[in-house]
């Protein structure tokens, strides 16, 4: 209705808030007060008696006005808070401390039958969201995103909860500490140690599900489930020790002979300097050296400190001694390269030079695994073994395919 008088007296009466004669009283006064305001027309014998008059009317009509609905705000308050001013956030503060918690509601009846319904005020929803409390690193945050101890001086959530929690106040914390006790409650009732809860809580989704299914694959490979250690006993100890003590003396002595053949001489020194390579190659920024095959940190050091690892060579087939074509792998993956390997020499040769990332993919004690290389070492092979470009010079004697030099 805006500034159109008689459409929001007209709307009074219909609401029943104006008698008839009210309204009629007040359109009346409401002429003397234009004539005295547009035109200047003072009326000076009566109108001091008017006003009164009216003033009383006016009084008369509120008195008996049924509030509906009412809400609080501060003027311009979105203006303010986007200043991003700590003086007026302080302003702010105090101003509702002082006055507590129930400016923060809102509440609105659409009759006196009704009850009012009530909701958060406009000063609520505004403070709710807006970056406006000051913190100790001198940041302004949300009240949903800080807690207690992280305000900045001169702010105190001391007799300040109502309108704290109003707000949010640091609701994110509560929840998260919320969501972590019942993590830590599910992992202790599978017996679980509740960091374990709160380390996998940190990690990210796609580390999770990486977690998830080598944990799988664990327990199914039956890596929890202890063996059982066998026992043997003799059916007649007596006569098992007696023809032991005979067999054993009659036990032949150990003969040695000397005897010539032929032993590879060139590899010690290749090896010694493979060792350094590949040490230097495979250690992490963490001081950690990670096995080639399953990715893991070495698993134990030696008394100097320096991991122990095995660096077997890559092509056995090669007939020279590079240093550059050994491999850094755990005891574990060593023992199963040497005696369980599913791939010739042919294959890595082969996949080296196809190969898009430096990684090769081979088949170890019947597994699929990923024989993954730092870029330098598989640079370094793919130039030892003349495969880089058409046109680079190969090591003499390494081109594949390579002669064995062992029978
Ligand atoms: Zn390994």
């Amino acid at each position: 209705m805006g500034r159109v008088f008689e459409a929001k007296l007209k709307f009074a009466k219909l609401e029943g808030i104006l008698t008839e004669e009210q309204a009629r009283t007040i359109a009346l006064m409401h002429d003397f007060r234009n004539e005295l305001y547009h035109v200047g027309l003072l009326h000076e014998a009566i109108l001091p008696a008017l006003s009164r008059f009216y003033f009383s009317v006016a009084c008369d009509i509120l008195g008996s006005y049924p509030i509906r609905g009412f809400g609080y705000t501060i003027f311009q308050l979105t203006e303010l808070t986007a200043k991003q001013n700590p003086e007026i956030s302080r302003l702010i503060w105090k101003a509702i401390a002082t006055v507590g918690g129930y400016v923060m509601q809102a509440s609105y009846a659409p009759n006196q039958a009704h009850e009012p319904h009530r909701a958060p005020s406009t000063l609520a929803l505004c403070l709710k969201d807006a970056e406006w409390i000051p913190a100790k690193d001198g940041s302004l945050r949300r009240p949903s995103a800080i807690t207690t101890p992280e305000l900045a001086a001169g702010f105190s959530t001391a007799g300040n909860d109502a309108w704290l929690n109003a707000i949010g106040f640091a609701s994110e914390y509560r929840q998260r500490s919320e969501q972590s006790q019942v993590r830590r409650k599910a992992a202790q009732s599978i017996g679980l140690p509740a960091e374990l809860a709160d380390q996998l809580a940190s990690l990210s989704p796609d580390a999770l599900r990486t977690f998830g299914s080598e944990m799988l694959q664990r327990i199914a490979s039956g890596a929890f489930t202890t063996p059982v250690f066998p026992e043997r006993e003799a059916p007649n100890p007596e006569r098992r020790a007696e023809r032991l003590v005979e067999r054993a003396s009659a036990a032949p002595t150990k003969v040695y002979e000397t005897r010539s053949r032929s032993v590879r001489t060139t590899d010690k020194e290749v090896r010694q300097l493979a060792r350094p390579y590949l040490r230097d190659l495979y250690t992490n920024p963490d001081g950690e050296m990670i096995c080639q095959a399953c990715h893991l940190e070495m698993p134990f050091r030696l008394e100097d400190g320096t991991p122990y690892f095995e660096a077997p060579e890559l092509l056995q087939s090669s007939s020279a001694e590079l240093t550059e074509n050994h491999l850094a792998l755990c005891p574990t993956c060593c023992a199963k390269w040497q005696h369980a390997n599913g791939t010739s020499d042919a294959e890595i040769g082969e996949a080296i030079e196809g190969a898009e990332l430096p990684e090769l993919s081979i088949v170890l004690a019947g597994e699929a695994t990923r024989l993954r290389f730092v870029q330098v070492h598989f640079d370094d092979l793919r130039t030892i073994f003349g495969v880089t470009t058409p046109n680079a010079p190969a090591v003499v004697g390494a081109t594949l395919p390579l002669v064995a030099d062992e029978p």
